[in-house]
């Protein structure tokens, strides 16, 4: 008898060029998230200063996995790492999985991690073990017909809230999120006129959208200690609701300090760290008020839930970051806080559309700030057109 949960075929592919769909960086030129100034690690390079394409944050481009069991079921996921990733699922982990149970997911990610050791643990390799990941899950839920946060324990919430990421705050607040975060535009090289511009700039935010509304910042781990302690002491009376990736991510002993000097002002970070072994001390430390794994670049679903455990026996909250449908399924499963993040997809960051472009079908979408999940099996998206796609071999 077939096993319908068997893996019959891997198929990897990356996006073509001028295709309208991907992950967070797809836009290139144009797009807020590539084109404006957001204080970045760059900045200490004054020609890589004003646009964070022109050092490369979109080079690597998406990656979509396509897992197909014995049934001809296919479970399929985005991811980020492009050609490069490709190339290790394809030549790489496809051995690990080709006639292998699907619903083995601790097995395989535990081999595919412990293959990769020698040149993996962080960054491109975990994002190509991510994709992998999210399309098992996937294709199990397809196969089962069950929505995938049937799978990992259940709805604990009938609705998500989201707060909106754009550099525009009141745009955010009309169209019914709950809240604003907005990039910090300038850092540490930019001096002290820098340091007044930020605060102007989140000043004018801060007034547009009124007094209680909360406001967030994100500093894409391009400050210091000593700068983020000034800022937000600067910034004290704007009632910023938290400050999100300060630091860099290696300076896990620096968050320590400014909790010191700011015990009551909420910091959060993690999108840019890896697995479990790279947030145990994140999460032990206690220092952080938020930990924001991305679960297309952690380690997917599998090592999120692990992160997830491991944080709330220390009482410190999960948010994910970004990710769209992924997280929304791991925010429906837990029983922390029911909100998640919406980066804005648009090229202005004013207006509502998915995070993945047009990749796929049957993305939901938040509306009025708000979403109850479908129950569409897997994760609810099939792709919408495989002319987009040019497969890897
Ligand atoms: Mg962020």
């Amino acid at each position: 008898m077939t096993n319908p949960f068997e893996i019959k075929d891997i198929r990897v592919y990356v996006l073509k060029p001028g295709s309208k769909g991907g992950t967070y960086f797809k836009a290139g030129e144009g797009h807020w998230l590539v084109d404006t100034l957001i204080s970045n690690p760059m900045h200490a390079y004054p020609e890589y200063r004003e646009k964070r394409s022109s050092w490369g944050i979109n080079v690597l481009g998406s990656l979509i996995v396509e897992i197909e069991s014995a049934d001809g079921t296919i479970g399929v996921a985005a991811g980020s790492g492009g050609m490069p990733a490709a190339w290790l699922v394809r030549h790489h982990f496809d051995r690990f999985l080709r006639g292998q149970d699907s619903r083995n997911t601790n097995m395989i990610w535990d081999q595919l991690f412990r293959a990769s050791l020698p040149y993996g643990r962080k960054g491109l390799t975990i994002f190509a073990i991510s994709a992998v990941d999210l399309a098992l899950w996937d294709l199990i839920g397809k196969v089962r017909g069950e929505p995938v946060y049937n799978l990992i324990g259940g709805r604990s919430r009938d609705e998500i809230n989201f707060y909106c990421t754009s550099p525009h705050a009141k745009a955010v607040q009309d169209l019914g999120f709950f809240g604003a975060k907005v990039p910090l535009p300038e850092g540490p090289y930019d001096g002290e006129a820098g340091l007044r511009r930020n605060v102007a700039y989140l000043t004018e935010q801060r007034a547009a959208i009124g007094p209680d509304y909360p406001l967030m910042v994100d500093c894409y781990m391009s400050l210091d200690v000593p700068y983020a302690i000034r800022l937000a002491e600067a910034c004290k009376l704007l009632n910023i609701h938290w400050w999100e990736e300060v630091l860099s991510p290696e300076d896990i002993e620096g968050y320590r300090q400014i909790k010191q000097a700011h015990p009551t002002i909420k910091f959060t970070t993690g999108e840019h760290e890896y697995t479990r072994f790279g947030f145990r001390r994140l999460i032990e430390e206690r220092t952080l008020d938020i930990v924001q794994p991305d679960v297309m670049w952690v380690g997917g679903m599998t090592e999120l839930l692990r992160i997830a455990a491991h944080a709330s026996a220390y009482d410190v909250t999960v948010v994910p970051h970004g990710s769209g449908p992924y997280s929304y399924h791991f925010i429906t499963s837990q029983t922390g806080p029911a909100f998640c993040e919406y980066v804005a997809a648009s090229p202005d960051g004013r207006s509502i559309q998915p995070v993945f472009g047009s990749l796929f079908m049957g993305e939901q979408l938040p509306q009025n700030g708000k979403m109850r999940l479908s129950d569409a099996p897997g994760f609810g998206m099939e792709l919408a057109d495989h002319d987009m796609l040019a497969r890897v071999e």
